[in-house]
């Protein structure tokens, strides 16, 4: 992960939205191809500018149609987790709001999220629904996903959240849900193609681990790649959930040394996302550092959403990852770009700048990568191309 392979006074040569070739811009300007193509060539002049593959975001969750000021300010001024939920907050108020609203204005929604993601350099967004928790509205978000995707450069990798919380309608009947999880929900999006994985948030609160294991072996099931949220709020052990071979495993705060030693042993990426601690005002962050060391596949992600982490900026995931977790700068990158793809299962494709790969580039406004984690809450990101078409960020 400390291994980036910089090229100085480099040159990436893209062609119908691929890779082609990557070296020295003096290698580039003798290249004979080059050299008789050059009036159809666009030159993009990055002189002085870092170029970095752009990053990918393995774990957002941009369905939701408010943001949750009140809850902010609650939290803020002392309120627990169950006093705001007790107060119509929390998951619930964004439940209502998905569940009331039509599928064209989620649609605008999600899209306004994924241009604010490009605008931060990134280009490959994994999106979550999981603010509908009915068959309908689940489907309604997953649609407005792929509506959305359309209408944007760049790549978005759907994932099915239908086990994000209980809903409502479900108090005291969550066997009841998970068989809807199970035995239509997943159904239904396999069927449509509207998701490529299935997450499921295994946690207090939410569904144990029995449950999840249930919905993660239906999704499998059905072709269907699997994720989760663990020991964020307290351990579970992982033991029989990486069984099921998932593509990454999130949040874990609360991992062991077992699950550290599991984690390594597995294919299965872990994925940080200290945005929720950040933004929860937590004093504790996941362990990155035993993990790396200890040898597993680490991840950085922003876990955008509205309650626990609102933001689209990859450079301060990555800037937290320095300062709270000790990752250096070099693998914080790592973890943004090519670990990222492979908790999407899109490695061959994304996250690394080489021949034969997507052409999803990212130019930042400084000499050394370094400075991307350094200058916490800016934005450097000047440039980003997605799938070979340049975008041009508008101020965030
Ligand atoms: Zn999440």
């Amino acid at each position: 992960m400390r291994e980036l392979g910089v090229v100085p006074y480099a040159a990436v040569l893209c062609v119908a939205g691929n890779i082609v070739s990557v070296g020295t811009t003096r290698d580039a300007l003798k290249d004979p191809w080059i050299k008789k193509n050059k009036r159809r060539l666009t030159e993009i002049d990055c002189g002085g500018r870092v170029v970095l593959p752009g990053f990918v975001d393995s774990h957002t969750h941009p369905v939701f149609a408010a943001p949750r000021l009140v809850d902010f300010e609650k939290r803020i001024s002392g309120a627990t987790y169950e006093e705001i939920a007790e107060a119509g907050g929390g998951i619930r108020s964004s439940l209502a709001a998905v569940r009331g609203a039509g599928k064209s204005q989620l649609s605008a929604e999600v899209l306004k999220a994924l241009r604010k993601f490009t605008a931060h350099g990134t280009t490959t967004v994994e999106a979550k629904s999981g603010y509908g928790l009915s068959l309908a509205d689940e489907l309604k978000s997953l649609e407005a996903i792929r509506s959305a995707a359309r209408d944007w450069p760049g790549t978005v990798a759907p994932t099915l959240l239908g086990a994000h919380v209980v809903p409502p309608d479900f108090q005291g009947r969550a066997d009841d849900y998970v068989d809807l999880v199970c035995q239509e929900m997943i159904p239904a999006v396999a069927k449509r193609r509207l998701a490529t994985s299935v997450d499921v948030f295994c946690e207090r609160g939410a569904f144990t681990e029995a449950q999840s294991l249930k919905i993660l072996a239906a999704a499998r099931s059905h072709g269907l790649s699997v994720r989760a949220h663990v020991s964020q709020l307290k351990r579970t052990s992982l033991e029989r959930l990486l069984a099921l071979q998932p593509l990454s495993l999130d949040h874990l705060d609360f991992v062991d040394e077992n699950d550290i030693r599991l984690l390594a042993k597995s294919n299965t990426v872990a994925t940080l996302v200290p945005g929720a601690n950040y933004f929860l005002g937590l004093r504790e962050y996941p362990p990155a550092r035993k993990l790396i060391d200890r040898g597993a596949a680490v991840a950085l992600a922003t876990d955008f959403n509205p309650g626990t982490s609102p933001t689209a900026s990859m450079s301060f995931v990555l800037s937290l990852a320095c300062t709270q977790m000790r990752m250096t700068p070099a693998e914080a990158i790592s973890a943004g770009t090519i670990n990222g793809a492979w908790a999407l299962g899109l490695a061959d494709r994304k996250g690394s700048i080489e021949p034969g790969k997507d052409a999803d580039l990212a130019i930042f406004d400084i000499k050394d990568y370094r400075e991307i984690a350094y200058w916490f809450g800016s934005n450097l990101c000047c440039q980003a191309i997605a799938n070979g078409v340049p975008v041009i960020p508008a101020a965030d």
